[in-house]
């Protein structure tokens, strides 16, 4: 589905991959549950672009559901793959990067552990460690935004040009608007409200999570 010019979000995938078009080529945001890499690669092509087109793979987090496709989109397409130190690690070791501090039910948690044994990340080393402020050169300047609060070392991303914020699962959205990290499979809640708070000053329009719809007129729909 287009959100704006160039900027497409992969239908029917868990959890949210974003495609970003410029004249290099792809820049692929999350990788999905692992097999997710025929749909994404089915959706590129649809677009007109082959497996080689993507030329960059940014990981928001090291959780099973954004990096399952990762180590077979590497191999499909040869992209430079980029997430934080500390997800990074996580992604080295096929690990999450943090046990979720919550003892309270949660379906997420409950579906996580149910398929932990049959869903591995595998453990892969990603070519660049990315850092809060760093510019990456897609459509204009894409932004790292350092959010940790779901995980330790999670990153949102930020297009100023458009507007447009990529904030994994620092941020959840719904048809009521959107929300803060889901408290069951959060790291640090203070972190995370200090991430949503930077977040809503970055003056985004329109929001892009790793779980529910974009979220078009976003700038008053902040968690306050
Ligand atoms: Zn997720």
């Amino acid at each position: 589905m287009r959100i704006v010019d160039n900027v497409f979000v992969v239908p029917g995938v868990v959890a949210n991959p974003y495609i970003l078009v410029d004249t290099d080529g792809l820049t692929l945001i999350d990788t999905g549950l692992p097999h997710s890499e025929r749909k994404i690669l089915a959706y590129a092509a649809g677009l007109g672009k082959s497996a080689r087109d993507v030329k960059r793979i940014i990981l928001t987090h090291a959780d099973l559901d954004h990096v399952g496709g990762l180590a077979a989109l590497h191999k499909l397409t040869g992209a430079r793959t980029y997430a934080s130190k500390i997800e990074a690690d996580a992604i080295a070791a096929g690990k999450p990067s943090r046990q979720t501090n919550s003892s309270g039910f949660s379906v997420m948690r409950l579906v996580f552990t149910l398929l932990r044994p049959f869903m591995k990340a595998t453990p892969f080393q990603v070519d660049e460690i990315l850092t809060d402020g760093q510019i990456l050169p897609a459509l204009g300047g894409l932004r790292v935004i350092e959010t940790s609060g779901h995980t330790p070392g999670h990153i949102s991303l930020f297009l100023p040009a458009v507007g447009v914020l990529f904030c994994g699962d620092s941020l959840v959205t719904d048809e009521n608007g959107i929300h803060g990290s889901r408290r069951g499979l959060t790291w640090d809640d203070a972190k995370a409200r200090e991430a949503e708070r930077k977040q809503a000053a970055l003056g985004a329009h329109i929001v892009c999570s790793g779980h529910g719809p974009v979220i078009m007129d976003a700038t008053d729909k902040f968690p306050s």
